[in-house]
């Protein structure tokens, strides 16, 4: 479940909510002023997980190579 970044327009805090994608854009009231004017902000934490499940979806390779072919890898 992905971390979103929300951003109080009232009092200007930052604050991060877990919540699934289909809840990304109803309204959350801010965790400092209980304000709900609130908008979303572009979350990196999601866009960085998206690559790590993309990276690590190889687990036979290295970095050095796609899967199990460089010496690294295979020194026999
Ligand atoms: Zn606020």
């Amino acid at each position: 479940m992905p971390i979103y970044e929300y951003l109080c327009k009232d009092c200007g805090v930052r604050f991060e909510v877990l919540r699934s994608i289909k809840e990304a854009d109803s309204p959350v009231s801010c965790k400092s002023c209980q304000s709900n004017q609130t908008q979303r902000t572009i979350s990196v934490f999601f866009a960085q997980s998206g690559s790590q499940i993309i990276a690590g979806g190889n687990s036979s390779g290295c970095a050095g190579c796609a899967g199990g072919t460089c010496s690294t890898c295979n020194p026999n």
